[in-house]
């Protein structure tokens, strides 16, 4: 069945087509054990390369080489983790991925800053000279020692406009620009390991297999962040194939392409969007589907916020699309109970509109709270009612402020009010972050298992 753009399409059970196998994922579980390991195996390449320590010097510089060698492991890990690899992204989710990236990103700069200070300090002491002077020896001497201490001034820079307070202050794109700077430090800041670095000198087989985890991580960056997207451009020929106005600031914006089911997308997945238009083709911006994939189209629903998505209104059908992804764990596949509860908060509802379509589950399932401040914050109201009444789930609208609803609407008591057993749930939870992390307290006072619920944020 074709369908027109103000038509909505049932597609229950949407799965992939038969003979196709499923989209691999890998859990938390798997990747913490290996960073683990990688680390072990780092202090390791330490341990071998050590005979005796002595003198206060001698101690020094060892926690200089130890902090430097974890600091090289951590950079290059936390690239990996930004590569965008589906397995991970799938089982992970980007979220979670980003939110180990950001933490790991501290430690790893503490380490850099550290590595720096402590090796100085150890050959002043062993040479008995100023700290200074040893440092400055150090550049003049060592070109190499030179390039990795830009390389770490740039990680610092990077780091500190990365807190969130600096964050905030600066547009996305200025912060995705000066984020790039990382590539740069670290490219700057290898060599030196090789010519200078105590446990890499003559040490073929530390070498080896030290350039084969920068190898492997670089080739996956340029296949998932660079080939990939291309390569789906390709395949897919994305195009618009027409907006639709949901209420006065949000559109629908519908998408055709080819071969959309060999995207694997799942409900609950969002893609980054590229619009090849002159005002927006060298944005990307994250979006969830609203709708499954489904009849060879795609859909997302998006609220204006700023440039990206003020644009979105004013697309014209045949406008060409690049899309990279899909992204996200937020899918079917992390649910363990059969009873499954979605919350979601304003525009929060894409994702969970394309769930309650999807996620298998017979009448009184499912149950959907969603969560605005005015009814014009309600979209995708009609087919929502409309999915509910076809599978039987429940849906309640808790609109107003606070005060108007005395009180925390979404606070334990009333989220047991509304729905019996919650916590035999499997619980979704989007929207913004201050209501995420509220209702995560909430469903954790009411007894749901922190591991039950999942949750993504639309902010970065
Ligand atoms: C996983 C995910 C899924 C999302 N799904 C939806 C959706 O289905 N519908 C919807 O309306 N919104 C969604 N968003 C939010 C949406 O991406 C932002 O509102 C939009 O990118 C804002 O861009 P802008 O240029 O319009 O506004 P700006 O004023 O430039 O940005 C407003 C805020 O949006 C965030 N943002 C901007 N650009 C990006 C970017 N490239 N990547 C990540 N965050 C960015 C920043 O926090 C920024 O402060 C989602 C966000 C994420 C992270």
């Amino acid at each position: 069945m074709t369908a027109t753009l103000n038509q909505y399409v049932p597609a229950h059970g949407v799965r992939a087509p038969a003979g196709r196998a499923p989209a691999l994922r890998v859990g938390p579980t798997p990747v913490l054990v290996g960073i683990g390991a990688g680390a072990v195996a780092v202090l390791g390449l330490w341990w071998t390369n050590t005979t005796t320590i002595s003198g206060l010097g001698d101690y020094l510089t060892h926690a200089g080489r130890i902090t430097g060698l974890l600091a090289g492991y951590g950079a290059i890990i936390l690239l990996g983790l930004m590569a965008r690899v589906p397995a991970l992204e799938r089982g992970i989710g980007t979220d979670r991925l980003t939110r180990w990236h950001a933490m790991g990103g501290r430690y790893t700069v503490s380490m850099l800053i550290a590595h720096g200070l402590l090796i100085t300090w150890g050959y002043a002491v062993t040479a008995r000279t100023s700290v200074v002077g040893q440092g400055l020896s150090l550049l003049r001497d060592y070109p190499d020692v030179l390039y990795a201490t830009i390389g770490a001034g740039l990680f610092v820079t990077i780091g500190a406009v990365s807190a969130r307070a600096a964050r905030k202050r600066m547009s996305y794109e200025a912060w995705h620009l000066i984020h790039l700077g990382t590539y740069l430090a670290i490219a700057l800041s290898f060599l030196h390991q090789f010519s200078t670095g105590a446990d890499f000198v003559g040490n073929k087989p530390a070498q080896i297999a030290w350039s084969t985890l920068y190898g492997v991580v670089t080739v996956l960056l340029i296949w998932y962040r660079v080939v990939t997207p291309v390569r789906q451009a390709f395949r897919h020929r994305l195009e618009v194939e027409g907006v639709r106005m949901e209420g006065p600031d949000v559109v629908s914006v519908y998408l055709t392409g080819r071969h959309l089911q060999d995207l694997k997308a799942e409900p609950g997945q969002f893609f980054r969007w590229r619009f090849l238009t002159s005002e927006g083709w060298w944005a990307s911006n994250p979006y969830s589907l609203s709708a499954p994939v489904s009849g060879g189209r795609l859909r997302i629903t998006v609220k204006e916020a700023g440039g990206h998505s003020r644009q979105l209104a004013r697309l014209q059908p045949g406008t060409k699309v690049m899309a990279s992804g899909p992204y996200g764990a937020f899918t079917g596949g992390v649910r363990r109970r059969r009873k499954v509860l979605l919350i979601g908060a304003g525009v929060g509802i894409t994702p969970l509109r394309a769930l309650l379509e999807t996620l298998p589950g017979r009448p009184g399932d499912i149950t959907l709270i969603y969560r605005a401040r005015h009814m014009s914050d309600l979209v995708l109201r009609a087919e929502i009612e409309e999915i509910a009444f076809d599978r039987g789930a429940r849906v309640h609208y808790l609109v107003g402020t606070r005060e108007q609803l005395g009180g925390d609407p979404l606070g334990a008591e009333q989220l047991e009010w509304l729905v019996p057993n919650l916590k035999h749930h499997d619980v979704y939870l989007c929207g913004p972050e201050s209501l995420i992390a509220a209702t995560r307290e909430a469903l954790r006072d009411a007894g749901v298992a922190r591991r039950r619920v999942h949750h993504e944020s639309f902010e970065f």
